[in-house]
C-alpha cells in the first residue's frame, strides 16, 4: 500500500463516528514518506470522508528550523509551513498542529500519528484530576500498547507554543526510558499516539480510549488503582508480551487488531 494510502486509511478508522475520537473537522494524522519528507493533513478537512489531496507533503528540516528560533509571529509560521512544501503548487494549507507532528515523526521507531479528541480521554483532560487520573498502567494491555508510562502537557495555545512543551516531553522521555514514548496527553485538548506504522497509532488510540473509560468508571467505583511499576516492567519485558506486541503493532494479529485473546 502506498504511503498515501496507509494515511488515509489511518484517518478514516479512526475518523469513524463509533470509535468517538473526533467529530467535524477535529484531530490530525501524519506519516513519514521518507528521510526528509512527510504528509500531513489539511487544515479543516474531516478524517472519516479524507481523500489522498487532502493531505500536505512537507520538508522535515523547515518545519523544524521553528523549534531552535525565538517567537514567532503566525504569519510566519504559515509562511514556514509554506515554504516546507514539497510542491509550491500544493493549495492546501497543512494544520495548525503540523509542528507536533514533525516533532513526533523525528523521533527514533515512530513513523506516524494519530491525534484526536477523544469524549473519554477528554473527560479526564479538562478534569481537575488531570494528570493524576491519567498516570501509570491499570491492566496488562494497556502497558503493552501504550508503553510503561506516557508524556503529559499542560494546557498551551495550540501552535509553536504547545509544539515545544511536547519537544520538551518526548525528549525528557526519551532520556528516562530509552525509546519514544507511544501516548501524549494534552490538558484540556486531546491525546497524541506515537506508532511505528499506522497500524500502532490506531491500536494505541483505540486503547487510549478503553483505559481512559475504564479510569472514569474506576473514579466512580471508589478510585483507579493501578499495577506497580515494578509489574509493569516485568509485563512489558515478557517474551511472550513482547511476542505479542509485535503481532499487535504490525498487525498481523488482523489490522487494527488488539491482539486478540490473551
Ligand atoms: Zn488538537
Amino acid at each position: 500500500m502506498s504511503t498515501h494510502d496507509q494515511v488515509v486509511q489511518m484517518s478514516r478508522t479512526i475518523g469513524e463516528p463509533a470509535l468517538d475520537a473526533v467529530i467535524l473537522g477535529e484531530g490530525n494524522t501524519s506519516i513519514r514518506v521518507d528521510g526528509d519528507t512527510f504528509l500531513v493533513k489539511g487544515s479543516g478537512c474531516q478524517l472519516a470522508s479524507i481523500t489522498q489531496e487532502d493531505f500536505v507533503h512537507l520538508r522535515f528540516d523547515r518545519i523544524l528550523a521553528l523549534l531552535d528560533r525565538g517567537a514567532v509571529s503566525e504569519a510566519e509560521l504559515v509562511a514556514a509551513y509554506e515554504s516546507a512544501k514539497v510542491d509550491p503548487a500544493q493549495k492546501r494549507r497543512p494544520s495548525v498542529e503540523t509542528l507536533f507532528h514533525a516533532i513526533c515523526l523525528s523521533l527514533p521507531g515512530v513513523d506516524a500519528i494519530a491525534h484526536t479528541h477523544p469524549q473519554a480521554v477528554n473527560a479526564l483532560t479538562c478534569s481537575t484530576a488531570y494528570p493524576s487520573a491519567l498516570e501509570g498502567r491499570m491492566f496488562p494491555d494497556e502497558a503493552v500498547v501504550l508503553g510503561p508510562a506516557s508524556v503529559f502537557v499542560p494546557y498551551l495555545d495550540p501552535g509553536l507554543t504547545l509544539a515545544r512543551a511536547i519537544h520538551t516531553g518526548v525528549m525528557e522521555y526519551g532520556q528516562r526510558y530509552g525509546a519514544a514514548p507511544k501516548v501524549v496527553y494534552m490538558q484540556n485538548h486531546g491525546v497524541i499516539a506515537l506508532g511505528k506504522n499506522t497500524t500502532e497509532a490506531i491500536n494505541i488510540t483505540m486503547m487510549a480510549i478503553k483505559a481512559a473509560r475504564i479510569r472514569l468508571g474506576a473514579l466512580t467505583a471508589g478510585g483507579i488503582r493501578t499495577l506497580p511499576e515494578s509489574v509493569i516492567e516485568h509485563l512489558i519485558n515478557r517474551p511472550d508480551e513482547k511476542y505479542r506486541a509485535k503481532l499487535i503493532a504490525t498487525g498481523a494479529g488482523g489490522a487494527g487488531s488488539t491482539g486478540g485473546s490473551r
